[in-house]
């Protein structure tokens, strides 16, 4: 036998399994050069494809050498190697996180509600108290983050609507609060004023602009029930009042402390991720931290462009410039060693949440597969919405309400209707969301960055979506004969089995968001009722197993059966900042915060299906598999040691109990990049 060298192990061309065939292989004659780093005495977890558990691994150049029993480790010593002792500890692969914000992880001096569920009442004294802290000037901006669209913001006499309670806060400066979720917002009166017309003409966002010039946008503006704006604005209808992007980072402020990201995500066990959003001018963010060397994950770039707003002169969508500045960025990075830009990122829809607190209450926008029904809410003793019954919106009432729209449009006859008939004439309406762009767009857009080699990545939370973005994959492939693309979905609340199937049929992968997939009262009131006939709002009334919605919901489990590839996506800073792998991964298997039971528990995973997520799923998603996901010789040494032993957590019945993980150290290309504080 041929002495095996070091430039074949550092190839990968030995199988290493628990130490063995190194061992036998490597004569003690030929001992390896020395490594420069060895753990040993703890349980490494490798993730590698037999799910193998090792003692200890020794690193070289920053590259895996040897993954074995730790009387094996002994070899790799030499008087420069450095050994970490791991007393029992467990070592994981570098996390992935294949759909996060990084931009917007970093905390910043602003104005931010946390994700605090406040009264409206509590919310306008909050944002007075940040007007006075941040004084903008008379006419200026308060961005307010954070802001809890779901949970929260219950009314009162003198805080009827959102717009009232902001205006309460401030009339002379324009207040704009940032939905935690990405896709919501809230204005005040001065800052509705601002919207401006397709003209670039200020013309305010009214009951008349909305009915009129802005009449594509009315899903997306909440109103009063006299059908006044009542601070609400969602999705791209908050362009209209701002050229801000959809991203709520301060970019600026991110651009002199950069390095706050690779800090943030090294610190959780992160060494991998998917930027889901990365527009153009968040370059120099990468650009600085890779010339500084800070860089310390690798980066994939799901490059941003809107498909229904890039424009020609000629006003028709421009899908040439698109692709053609995509292709040029993702040249720029093609010799970055932790940077690519190989991902395109796009909406098919927006999010389901509806406000039941809103008269008429606000209708879920994400596109489903059929229309939303029309809950009656009030409020219950506790002061949260229940639902009291429903609108019969195929009546022979609301086909006349229909029918003459202008009818019920004085103040006066609303009142008389809600009188009479105990709902409000708005919700006759019949409405199944919408799609983010129209479908031939979708089509078109992903048949156009499948053909010049990009990967999917689309963001599909209602059954329609999930459908659309499974046609436009499978036609974009059809049409360029190329199935080997990474396409992945993001997210999935909802999508129908024959859908589920494609996926498996398609090997997509999909990022799922693991911390959304629990119940809670206030949430889910925002949701189920607009799906299933509710009555009350207990957990029983809301989650009757078999029903669509509760059989459908978060279907990781089915995906996974199907032939899906599981991966996971913090979606940070969505509801929090912290990007909290481990609280992920236990909500994974438990579908359920403390005291409150389970979402759809049959759609469960284990803990080593969600490790495998997380690492070598995440990995392959990216197209790093062959460096990144799993500890295995050759591989690059991104590793990570956390205060306690996940998966005998798991086996001894107490899951939950994962999601209090620290991490005590992460290596990135055998370099010690975070050490936590002493445990
Ligand atoms: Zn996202």
């Amino acid at each position: 036998m041929p002495p095996i060298n070091a430039s074949l192990v550092l190839a990968g061309h030995l199988a290493v399994v628990a130490g063995t065939s190194l061992t036998m292989a490597q004569s003690p004659a030929n001992p390896p050069a020395p490594a420069d780093l060895v753990l040993q005495g703890g349980r490494i977890y490798t993730a590698d494809p037999a799910r193998s558990v090792a003692a200890a691994l020794a690193v070289r150049a920053g590259r895996v050498v040897f993954v074995g029993a730790a009387a094996d480790a002994k070899r790799w010593m030499g008087p420069g190697t450095r050994v970490e002792e791991l007393a029992g500890r467990l070592v994981l692969p570098g996390l992935v996180d294949a759909h996060i914000h990084p931009l917007d992880i970093v905390d910043l001096d602003v104005c931010d509600l946390d994700s605090r569920p406040l009264t409206l009442a509590d919310l306008s004294a909050f944002v007075a108290k940040c007007v006075a802290h941040y004084a903008p000037p008379p006419g200026g901006r308060l961005i307010v983050h954070q802001w809890n669209y779901t949970d929260g913001n219950q009314p009162d006499a003198r805080h009827p609507t959102l717009r009232a309670a902001l205006d309460a806060a401030s009339t002379t400066v324009q207040v704009q609060l940032l939905g935690n979720d990405g896709h919501h917002g809230a204005f005040n009166s001065l800052a509705l004023a601002q919207a401006r017309n397709a003209k670039g003409r200020t013309v305010g966002l009214s009951k008349a602009t909305r009915a009129g010039e802005f009449a594509e946008y009315k899903p997306f503006v909440g109103v009063d029930a006299f059908g006044e704006p009542n601070g609400a604005v969602n999705e791209d209808a908050r362009y209209l009042i701002n050229s801000h992007s959809m991203l709520y980072s301060d970019l600026e402020a991110v651009l002199k402390v950069p390095e706050r990201i690779p800090q943030r995500l090294n610190s959780v066990g992160i060494t991998a991720i998917l930027d889901a959003m990365a527009a153009p001018d968040g370059l120099p963010v990468y650009d600085k931290l890779s010339s500084s060397g800070k860089l310390t994950v690798r980066v994939t770039l799901a490059q941003f462009f809107d498909p229904s707003r890039t424009r020609t002169p000629g006003g028709k969508i421009d899908y040439d410039s698109m692709v053609d500045e995509a292709k040029q960025i993702r040249a720029r990075y093609a010799t970055d060693p932790l940077i690519r830009a190989d991902v395109i990122k796009l909406f098919a829809d927006g999010v389901l949440e509806g406000n039941p607190f809103a008269v008429p209450p606000t209708l879920p926008n994400a596109a489903a597969l059929k229309p939303f029904l029309q809950p009656i809410f009030s409020v219950d003793a506790a002061g949260h919405a229940t639902v009291t019954g429903y609108v019969d919106t195929g009546s022979e009432l609301c086909t006349e309400v229909r029918a003459h729209p202008g009818k019920y449009l004085s103040a006066a006859d609303i009142k008389a209707f809600t009188t009479a008939h105990g709902y409000h004439p708005g919700q006759c309406a019949i409405f199944s969301g919408e799609l983010q762009h129209k479908r031939e767009v979708i089509l078109e857009y992903v048949r156009r960055v499948h053909l010049a080699g990009f990967n999917m990545h689309i963001h599909a939370i209602s059954d329609r979506s999930v459908r659309t973005a499974l046609d436009a994959i499978e036609a974009a492939r059809a049409a360029d004969g190329n199935s080997t693309t990474r396409d992945a979905l993001a997210h999935l609340q909802l999508a129908a089995p024959a859908d589920v199937a494609r996926i498996g049929r398609d090997h997509l992968y999909v990022a799922f968001t693991y911390s959304w997939m629990v119940t809670s009262q206030d949430y889910d009131l925002t949701v189920i009722p607009f799906f299933e006939r509710v009555i009350g709002n207990s957990y029983q009334a809301l989650h009757r197993p078999g029903s669509y919605y509760e059989a459908n919901t978060y279907p990781v489990r089915a995906v996974k059966a199907a032939g899906g590839i599981l991966t996971a996506g913090s979606d940070a800073p969505v509801y929090t900042r912290d990007p909290q792998p481990f609280v992920n991964m236990a909500l994974a298997i438990t579908r359920s915060v403390a005291g409150a039971p389970p979402l759809s528990p049959q759609q469960s995973i284990s803990v080593r299906e969600v490790i495998e997520a997380y690492t070598i799923n995440g990995a392959r998603m990216l197209g790093l598999e062959k460096d990144a996901g799993s500890i295995e010789v050759g591989k690059s040494a991104d590793f990570v040691m956390v205060d306690r032993d996940i998966l005998a957590l798991a086996d001894g019945g107490h899951p939950e109990a994962i999601a209090d993980t620290h991490v005590l150290a992460t290596w990135f290309r055998g370099t010690k990049v975070y050490a936590g504080a002493t445990h």
